[in-house]
């Protein structure tokens, strides 16, 4: 099979962790007959420097004709006092609201060998955990009627967190579905003792659970979440929740892990085209240094190989050689913690012969 991809490498070192996943990607294809057409299309700050705006049309329409969209990180110290609808970051709402991406999917798995960078208490951290967090992307508080008014205690604001069974039922679908594909068990989160959008969302989710009744469902409060997190993660397999409260968690739980270097995510809408991108941005201070950590975005290709292009072997194929060249104590410098370190560009040829 042919698969088009859209790169958006974007800003800082977004375009060398690009170049890396395709290579690995290709590799991969090579080896399973599979070829990749790649289509590269300037996105964030770059296209600001160049074009005045941080989405051109054609960026865009290249994103919406694709089979899927693999991106760096955008954004950087140059273009930070702009006005909110030229900032870089305008770019990835843009392509998100347009590609129609409702699930954002996060996994964080502590990897044995990278145990020791966990804040997590040594037992806890020992038992390990591999955890989905799937957020809810284009509704909630993020998107709800805001403002501000006079009163007596002077200017207030207010925001407003508002679901419909539409929103929330879709996205428990893609909870369920991605559950079946692991441990079958999914935990929603809510705050059904205090809000009202909370208590549907709840009565939601248990409807959707009705059609997987091969899935376990839990519902829990977010602030025993937050706390359950850190007590004892590997109690969790996917976790279901709004777009507020999955973009605190999923941060937490990337922390879990010990380095942002390494997790990648997806956003997914109705069709099988997802766009795809590594959790962490542009990092400047390194950019151009060859010291970029290329494994996000690698895995971020490889949740593109299984979620969006069906390719699950091709997609294990690549996590295996991972976990093979951090198993063989190789480290690139956000992982060494002090110790040796090598390129970024060395620890992509290690994944390539790993492979
Ligand atoms: P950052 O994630 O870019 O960097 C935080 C720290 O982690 C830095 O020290 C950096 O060197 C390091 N780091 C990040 N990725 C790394 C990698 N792959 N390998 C090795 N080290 C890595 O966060 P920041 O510094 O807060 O943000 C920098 C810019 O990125 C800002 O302009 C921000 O708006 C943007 N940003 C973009 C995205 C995105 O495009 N999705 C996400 C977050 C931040």
């Amino acid at each position: 099979m042919k698969y088009n991809i859209t790169l958006v490498p974007g800003d800082g070192i977004g375009p060398e962790i690009v170049d890396a996943a395709c290579q690995v990607m290709d590799k991969v294809g090579e080896q399973s007959g599979h070829s990749f057409h790649y289509t590269s299309v300037l996105a964030g700050g770059c296209a600001l420097d160049k074009y005045g705006i941080p989405l051109p049309e054609d960026s865009l329409k290249a994103c919406l004709d694709s089979d899927s969209v693999l991106l760096g990180a955008v954004g950087g110290p140059k273009w930070e006092t702009l006005p909110g609808h030229l900032r870089p970051e305008r770019a990835l709402l843009n392509i998100r609201k347009e590609m129609g991406l409702f699930a954002n999917l996060r996994p964080a798995k502590l990897m044995s060998v990278l145990r020791e960078a966990s804040p997590l208490r040594e037992d806890t951290a020992k038992k390990g955990f591999d955890l989905l967090i799937v957020r809810e992307l284009t509704g909630g508080m993020y998107f709800g009627k805001s403002g501000r008014y006079q009163s007596e205690g002077g200017e207030t604001a207010f925001d407003t967190e508002a679901y419909s069974v539409h929103e929330i039922t879709r996205i428990a679908k893609v909870a369920f579905e991605t559950a079946r594909t692991r441990r079958s068990q999914v935990t929603s989160i809510d705050k059904a003792n205090v809000l009202e959008s909370s208590r549907l969302w709840r009565e939601t989710v248990h409807k959707v659970a009705e059609d997987y009744p091969d899935v376990t469902l839990k519902d829990m409060l977010v602030d025993n979440a937050a706390m359950q997190l850190v007590q004892n993660p590997a109690q969790f397999d996917v976790i279901v929740t709004s777009n507020i409260f999955g973009d605190i968690l999923s941060d937490e739980a990337s922390q879990l892990t010990g380095s942002i270097g390494l997790l990648p995510s997806a956003s997914l809408g109705e069709t099988k085209r997802g766009m795809y991108e590594p959790i962490h941005g542009s990092a400047p201070d390194i950019s151009g240094q060859d010291l970029a950590n290329p494994i996000a975005t690698v895995l971020s290709a490889a949740m593109m190989l299984r979620l969006s292009f069906g390719l699950s072997e091709e997609a294990d194929r690549i996590e295996n050689a991972v976990d093979k060249v951090l198993q063989q104590g190789l480290r690139t410098r956000d992982i060494a913690w002090g110790g040796p370190y090598i390129k970024g560009s060395e620890m992509t040829k290690a994944l390539l012969s790993a492979l």
